[in-house]
């Protein structure tokens, strides 16, 4: 990690900073200031390195394709005999292969019968694929000028990727169309960062574990489980430290442990206004951390910051409690910080928009993420309705909805046939 800046420089350059008030736009701008990219590298191979993000520029070492070649099954000619109102009649002089070249010596009013893929026979420069011939024999051909230009169904050597161009660059994360990529470049391995390792755990008296008899006033905790599942989603490493008691003494053990082996520590509960608990003292006593009001519903609390250990220290994310409030937050900040450090330079997902079919109450002067579901209207455009009730604490909306609708902070109420911002998940 890189020596960064504290809180409280990051907070002076900020103008307007109110961490009581703070837009959404400006907790992102705060977090990018915050984290840092790892720099560690490893060599993967490639059936292992979906998910994970390019750390050094990858060169093609080769062109691809690496021949000119045949985009069809037909036959290949040379395209200066075509002429757009004569049949032209082309006796058939051999047959080029895939995997196998043609090397025939080839003259005027001649072709060869060609595969797909394989190399273009020497002076040969268009292919009339077999289906658009006016008649196909043992001997010859029949086509018709008219039907195809000079050039058509030709590959050009490198004209995917050309020798010494980037195929992929820093910061690309690999999908699977960038893994296949490498493999065209007959590059087994890549060079990427190493995997982040966030360690989360919940926080809460009230919290039972999985497994524990329930109890009146306890609710078994799901935001591990969520939290765990967005993590794998971005390919973190984990480290799951369960639930820690409203302890000073188990908080405090909590987060050394954590920040002894995470680049980043994922919270939740415990650090709303007036929480009667020691997680929000721990977090001051251990690091240097900034308590926040963010303009937005659900999720207003959030505890950001380094926790310290020893020269190290890790980025804490101490989410609020609500399960809800967990998803958004993390989805809404957490994940663009964490893609971020891990190197990941892909810009974000774009905002989609559709029409709300219901009317969505809101005040201007916070960010609102309402569960909807998305759906496509018969002409064809989006349009959405919510999930119903939106309390922060009904996990079930998140299950039923395919999308955020995010009601930006200046907006007020949405109409019925308003377009609304949606995210889709
Ligand atoms: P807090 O932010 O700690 O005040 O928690 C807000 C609400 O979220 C309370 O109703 C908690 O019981 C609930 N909550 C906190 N942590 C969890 C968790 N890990 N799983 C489910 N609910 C939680
Ligand atoms: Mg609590």
């Amino acid at each position: 990690m890189n020596q960064a800046k504290s809180i409280d420089e990051i907070a002076a350059s900020l103008q307007g900073y109110d961490p009581q008030a703070l837009s959404a736009q400006d907790v992102l701008k705060f977090l990018s200031e915050l984290v840092a990219g790892v720099s560690e590298t490893e060599e993967v191979d490639i059936f292992q390195a979906l998910g994970r993000i390019v750390a050094k520029d990858v060169i093609s070492p080769i062109d691809v394709p690496p021949h000119d070649n045949s985009a069809m099954d037909g036959f290949a000619f040379n395209g200066q005999q075509l002429s757009s109102h004569a049949a032209l009649t082309l006796k058939l002089v051999g047959t080029a292969l895939a995997g196998k070249a043609w090397q025939g010596k080839i003259g005027p009013g001649e072709c060869v019968k060609i595969m797909t893929g394989a190399i273009m026979p020497n002076g040969l420069d268009t292919v009339i694929p077999q289906e658009l011939c006016q008649s196909i024999s043992t001997e010859s051909i029949q086509l018709d000028g008219a039907l195809l230009k000079t050039g058509d169904n030709r590959r050009h050597r490198g004209e995917d990727i050309a020798k010494g161009k980037p195929a992929l660059l820093q910061g690309a994360c690999i999908t699977p169309a960038a893994a296949g990529l490498l493999a065209s470049l007959g590059l087994p391995t890549v060079t990427v960062y190493r995997r982040l390792r966030v360690a989360y755990f919940s926080t809460g008296d009230e919290i039972l574990s999985l497994g524990e008899a329930p109890r009146e006033g306890a609710v078994y905790d799901s935001n591990r489980y969520t939290v765990h599942g967005l993590l794998t989603d971005l390919g973190c490493q984990m480290i799951d430290m369960g639930v820690v008691k409203d302890n000073p003494e188990l908080l405090e053990q909590a987060f050394i442990q954590a920040s002894a082996q995470a680049d980043a520590i994922i919270t939740s509960g415990g650090v709303s206004v007036g929480e009667a608990d020691f997680t929000k003292a721990m977090m001051k006593k251990l690091g240097d951390v900034a308590f926040w009001k963010i303009a937005m519903r659900p999720g207003r609390p959030m505890a950001v910051g380094r926790i310290n250990h020893g020269k190290q220290s890790a980025i804490l994310f101490g989410l609020p409690g609500n399960p809800v409030a967990v998803m958004v937050t993390f989805l809404a900040f957490v994940k663009p910080a964490l893609l971020q450090m891990m190197g990941c330079t892909a810009l974000p997902q774009p905002l989609a928009r559709a029409r709300t079919r219901e009317v969505l109450r809101k005040k201007p002067g916070r960010t609102e993420y309402q569960r909807g579901i998305v759906t496509r209207n018969k002409e064809g455009e989006l349009e959405v309705i919510t999930t119903g009730n939106q309390g922060s604490g009904v996990l079930s909306s998140m299950v039923q909805a395919n999308a955020l609708i995010v009601l930006q902070h200046t907006q007020s109420t949405a109409q019925i046939g308003d377009w609304v911002d949606v995210l889709m998940l």
